[in-house]
């Protein structure tokens, strides 16, 4: 049975065409993800289904419904959307934001009864919350705030919940367990699941089927087994991303080579510094970069590294690899556009293996082309070196080829701020 029906939705924003045509049907209890690039209409269409955006044509029926007859208050039974940004900005407590989602359920006067604050308290237990339901909502972490959104929606007990990027500011473990989360909602309490999510991997891994959106329209749609396949990944996202294959597993895995999360602060100084990234020994570098307002970069990192949650946490663009896997050709090309694009490039006391290697080799290159190099030595290489003397041999051909040493991560900024005099 379809408990959603989205009929040749067209919508535009002050004339410009967002949405063309856009046509598909969901069975009662699927795990859908709407994948595109930004810009595609994914936000948009999710604000259509739940009734966020009214003036559009076309049909919607939500089991057997058409939403546009419906009142705010029968919408919010059937489908609760945790939405990409929010911000209650008041001062609300974590309860008192909570229960707001169980309005559709609450009687005259807006009270509840002891069955809907049960709900919501078990609601709130699940997600996490209840120890600091008294909170104010704006004292709260990113996490936690991230939370108490998901639980305001899931106070609403829809059959259908929309996700608009509920994970993009969480890291990786987070989001995980969320999708985990999400996936034993629809599993075992057969919720209805139409999401966007931040990361295409984790999208493909939990959802049954996959809805393409590029340009306005629908791409492909279909089982994700058989829709999600490097041909379709790559007309749809063009060179947003490329896909490797994990080594290991043989599974296709997708790669942004160009992170666009939100955070870019306003740069104070127009020194472009690539730092090489790997165990999360490059994190403290990067947050002190960043912090002091330098244009930072970093690569190769695979995913589920720190180095690559530090970059999505604070916005900066990466070159990543699967997780696990050695770095491709196509990577360490990647990489290396960036380290000419860069006035330096640093390296901290990472781990060497044959995996990742070729940042060293890298550098190398880099240090032939005469950029500047700096190394940070503060534990010796012969200990960091997992490739039978290779990595010990190519660092010292580094260093002999003029990179400057620093003992520890430190005084990095002394030296930066010493080269370039700001
Ligand atoms: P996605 O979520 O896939 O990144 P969106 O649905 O947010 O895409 O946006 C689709 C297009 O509509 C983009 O070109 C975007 O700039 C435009 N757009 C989104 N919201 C608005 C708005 N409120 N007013 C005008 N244009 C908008
Ligand atoms: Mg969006």
């Amino acid at each position: 049975m379809d408990i959603l029906k989205v009929k040749n939705i067209n919508f535009s924003y002050d004339g410009i065409k967002v949405l063309k045509d856009v046509s598909f049907d969901v069975e009662k209890g699927n795990f859908i993800s709407i994948l595109g690039p930004n810009g595609s209409g994914k936000s948009t269409l999710i604000n259509i289904m739940s009734k966020v955006l009214k003036k559009f044509n076309g049909d919607i029926v939500i089991d057997g419904k058409n939403l546009a007859k419906l009142k705010p208050r029968e919408v919010a039974k059937l489908v609760a959307v945790v939405p990409q940004s929010t911000n209650p900005g008041f001062d609300f407590s974590v309860k008192e934001l909570v229960s707001m989602g169980r309005y559709p359920y609450s009687k005259r006067f807006g009270t509840f009864s002891g069955k809907d604050n049960k709900f919501i308290d078990n609601i709130m237990i699940r997600t996490r919350i209840k120890g600091f339901a008294e909170k104010k909502y704006n004292e709260l972490s990113g996490g936690e705030k991230q939370r108490v959104i998901i639980a305001q929606a899931l106070v609403q007990d829809t059959p259908i919940i929309l996700l608009d990027e509920p994970t993009a500011h969480l890291d990786i473990s987070f989001q995980i367990e969320l999708l985990e989360f999400f996936n034993q909602l629809n599993v075992v309490y057969g919720k209805t699941i139409i999401g966007i999510f931040h990361d295409i991997n984790l999208a493909i891994q939990y959802s049954k089927k996959v809805l393409f959106l590029k340009d306005g329209k629908v791409f492909k749609y279909g089982k994700t087994s058989e829709v999600v396949n490097e041909e379709n990944i790559e007309r749809v996202f063009s060179s947003e991303v490329y896909v490797g294959r994990n080594p290991f597993t043989g599974k296709i895995y997708i790669n942004p080579t160009f992170n666009t999360s939100p955070g870019h602060e306003e740069k104070t100084r127009d020194l472009r510094i690539h730092v090489i990234g790997g165990g999360g020994a490059a994190s403290p570098i990067i947050n002190k970069l960043y912090n002091k307002g330098y244009i930072v970069s970093c690569g190769v990192v695979n995913n589920l590294d720190t180095d690559l949650s530090t970059c999505e946490t604070l916005g900066i663009p990466y070159v990543s690899e699967a997780p696990f896997s050695p770095i491709s050709i196509y990577a360490q090309n990647k990489n290396l556009e960036f380290i000419n694009s860069s006035d330096m490039v640093i390296l901290p006391p990472i781990e060497f293996g044959n995996g990742n290697f070729s940042n060293l080799v890298s550098i190398k290159e880099a240090l032939e082309k005469g950029k500047k190099v700096i190394v940070i030595d503060s534990e010796n290489i012969k200990k960091r070196d997992h490739t039978d003397g290779k990595a010990v041999n190519l660092y010292n051909k580094i260093i002999s080829k003029g990179a400057k040493i620093l003992k520890s991560g430190e005084n990095i900024m002394q030296v930066l701020e010493a080269a370039h005099g700001k």
